[in-house]
């Protein structure tokens, strides 16, 4: 008999536990061999060791839940198909599993005998706590033999295909085949960023022995991924010229001096990413970073820094913000820290009288103003600048997308770039991906805060929220209350804010001081108000979405959004972030009567977590496939376990790793470097995923 040696190569049906009449399934996920079986990885983990009873789990978050299916009913309503119900019990409570128009669901479930494993999102349903679509197994007699004593892969599966098949196969492919892998990565890279072989890695995405395996490994291959890209962005960016930017000159007591002007400690993070960007500046390319920070992680101490190495290389820095109340905040901020340095600061806006801005234009262009505050339209539209070196954007999200031509045509150099957001936009992601964007993460906040405590409330305990309110005012906090945008009418929006005010200023909270603050006033009466509420001369704020970002007063510590539905969850984010900023408790009450699924999601997400990562990624999945620009299934990017939000700090690494191996091996022909090129396969074609520039 013929003994075939295991290939990578071998076709699926051969893979033990496949089969000839499973193999075509499996080629509808696009595996055709045993490596494209080992390159399927799990889409999550489940720690059966340690599943939570249904009594604790909670509107919001994800849960799995074990147990028994003690009901199954499905009765057609209002003429369209039933939807299908079953009782999960474990003893510890019950939660109601739905499907909807999967009929078929309800003959499976009656046939189930022993117990079953669900997942999904947990909602509050009428009687019991919910999911909607869960994903839903039944639990193997073998696997429950072992004690489930191991961590579970989950994999993407099709229809017909069961989970426990391909977690099967899966395993048999790791036995026989994971040890012929090659190894594609130099070993000082792996030493150099801490990575384990890729055999391993692939071996414990698929049988990991704990959770910290699969951390490990997944960093393993998301690097891989990442890397492949970033090799093909690095080769072509050396094979074209590069025009070069300014070599900033930064003075060596710079430390100091921020030291001395800064009212507080720098973070470990911001300390980080002020290296990395001054590093940056130092360069003769010209620096193009994105900052990402939550809310309130401290962005704008970070580009203080930035602009004092500019400015104290003998350049002008400017920063943009997207409207003109944060524009204002920031000239005020900058002016405090800087005057007593002798340095201007200008601030240009587009609502300012003639004469008012044409003086500030002047200063601008006589270099006389070292640092420039202003909206974005303003600063790219109306000015040369004498000496612009460093441009800093904020919270770009706003913006939409870079305008990077036309701050080229301000000076005769190009000044370096840098942009600030909490929540990067896709097409943010996929410039850090092409590699127009290095990255700098901010993850650590200031010490002292304490999480916000957010409650979401029907429109009826209206009243009762009030009275909770004006408790924490008596004690001597203050309050935003926010109005939403409820149509792209500015006027209707300020008659919204208008009208809150006034039920408000009568009603609930006749004895405070209320003050109001909308887009439709000039900016001088804006910066009246937000001054006064600053200086606590006004205990509630009434507010439209113009405090969307940026806005900081640590006193305020409670933040009401009234119809919170009306918003998406970035935007609510953002919101709930001007409070929580000083050493007291702070709240957020969303009112809101949620009248479809999808907004009741968005409120329990909201009250679930306050983790900006978790909060985008929901964003993009509850904004469904159209909007999934950002994430893994970025186009044709082919990233399969890298996820562009969360791991942006390996994206980081493997830049910088690529970044080495071009610049002293630009043809990967080195006895080193030649394997790389296997993780380079497939991806050459046409250059068609590369972007246009
Ligand atoms: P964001 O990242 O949302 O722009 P800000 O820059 O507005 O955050 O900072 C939020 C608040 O935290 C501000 O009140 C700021 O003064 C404060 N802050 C920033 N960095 C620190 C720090 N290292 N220590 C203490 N407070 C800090
Ligand atoms: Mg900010």
């Amino acid at each position: 008999m013929a003994v075939i040696a295991p290939s990578l190569q071998t076709e699926i049906q051969f893979v033990k536990g496949v089969g000839p009449k499973m193999a075509p399934l499996y080629g509808k996920l696009g595996i055709t061999t045993a490596q494209d079986l080992l390159f399927h990885f799990p889409r999550r983990y489940e720690d059966r060791r340690h599943l939570p009873p249904i009594r604790e789990a909670r509107a919001g978050t994800h849960a799995t839940v074990r147990g028994r299916i003690v009901h199954v009913e499905s009765r057609p309503s209002r003429g369209r198909a039933a939807p299908v119900k079953a009782i999960l019990n474990d003893g510890s409570g019950q939660m109601v599993l739905v499907w909807f128009n999967q009929p078929w669901i309800a003959k499976k479930l009656r046939e189930v005998t022993g117990e079953v494993i669900a997942y999904g999102l947990v909602k509050d349903g009428s009687h019991a706590l919910e999911m909607h679509s869960p994903e839903f197994e039944v639990i193997d007699p073998d696997d429950e033999a072992e004690g489930f004593t191991r961590i579970f892969p989950v994999y993407g599966l099709t229809e017909g295909l069961m989970q426990r098949s391909v977690r099967r196969a899966a395993a048999n492919a790791v036995e026989n085949y994971v040890d012929l892998l090659s190894e594609p990565l130099p070993l000082n890279v792996r030493k150099e960023n801490k990575l384990p072989g890729l055999a391993w890695a692939v071996r414990r995405m698929h049988v990991p022995e704990n959770l910290d395996d699969v951390g490990h490994a997944r960093r393993r291959i998301a690097f891989d991924e990442f890397l492949a890209i970033q090799l093909l962005v690095q080769m072509r960016r050396a094979a074209t010229q590069q025009e070069p930017g300014i070599k900033f000159d930064l003075p060596k007591d710079l430390k100091d001096e921020i030291k001395q002007i800064m009212p507080f400690e720098l973070t470990g993070a911001q300390q980080r990413v002020v290296k990395e960007i001054w590093s940056d500046m130092q360069k003769t390319a010209p620096m193009n970073r994105l900052v990402q920070g939550d809310v309130g992680s401290g962005k704008t101490a970070v580009a203080a820094c930035a602009m004092l190495a500019a400015v104290r290389s003998g350049y002008q820095a400017a920063l943009m913000a997207p409207t003109e109340i944060l524009a204002e905040q920031h000239a005020m901020n900058l002016s405090r820290l800087f005057e007593p340095l002798g340095l201007q600061v200008q601030l240009l806006l587009g609502k300012q009288k003639a004469k008012e801005k044409q003086k500030a234009i002047e200063q601008i262009e006589s270099g006389q103003a070292q640092i420039v505050v202003g909206t974005h339209a303003v600063i790219q539209e109306d000015v040369n600048f004498a000496k612009l070196g460093l441009a800093i954007i904020d919270e770009q999200h706003r913006f939409g997308v870079l305008q990077r031509l036309a701050l080229r045509q301000k000076s005769d150099v190009i000044p370096d770039v840098l942009v600030m957001t909490a929540t990067p936009i896709p097409r943010t992601l996929s410039m850090t991906v092409y590699g127009d964007l290095d990255v700098s993460v901010i993850d650590e906040m200031p010490p002292g805060r304490r999480p916000i405590k957010t409650h979401w409330k029907a429109a009826s305990a209206r009243e009762a929220v009030y009275e909770t309110v004006g408790k924490l005012l008596q004690e001597g906090r203050q309050a935003y209350f926010v109005c939403p945008m409820i149509t792209e009418s500015e006027k209707l929006q300020t008659q919204a804010a208008v009208d809150l005010h006034y039920r408000l200023s009568e009603g609930a909270f006749r004895d405070y001081r209320v003050g109001l603050l909308h887009g439709q006033m000039k900016p001088a009466e804006k910066e009246v108000v937000m001054e006064s509420f600053r200086s606590h001369e006004l205990d509630v704020l009434v507010s439209t979405v113009v405090i969307e970002v940026g806005v900081d007063v640590p006193n305020a510590t409670v933040m009401v959004i009234e119809d919170a539905n009306r918003f998406g969850l970035s935007q609510l984010h953002q919101i709930r972030g001007r409070v929580g900023r000083g050493d007291q408790q702070s709240f957020c009450i969303l009112i809101a009567d949620a009248t479809t699924d999808e907004a009741r999601d968005r409120m329990e997400v909201m009250v679930a977590t306050q983790d900006g990562f978790r909060i985008a990624e929901e964003d993009l999945r509850l904004r469904g496939p159209g909007d999934m620009l950002g994430t893994r299934q970025s186009g044709n990017l082919d990233l399969r376990v890298a996820d562009l939000i969360r791991d942006l700090r390996i994206l980081e690494d493997a830049k910088q790793a690529a970044f080495k191996i071009v610049a002293s091996d630009p043809d990967l022909s080195s006895a080193e470097n030649i394997r790389l090129r296997s993780l380079l396969k497939g991806k050459h074609e046409g250059d068609a995923w590369l972007p246009v520039t």
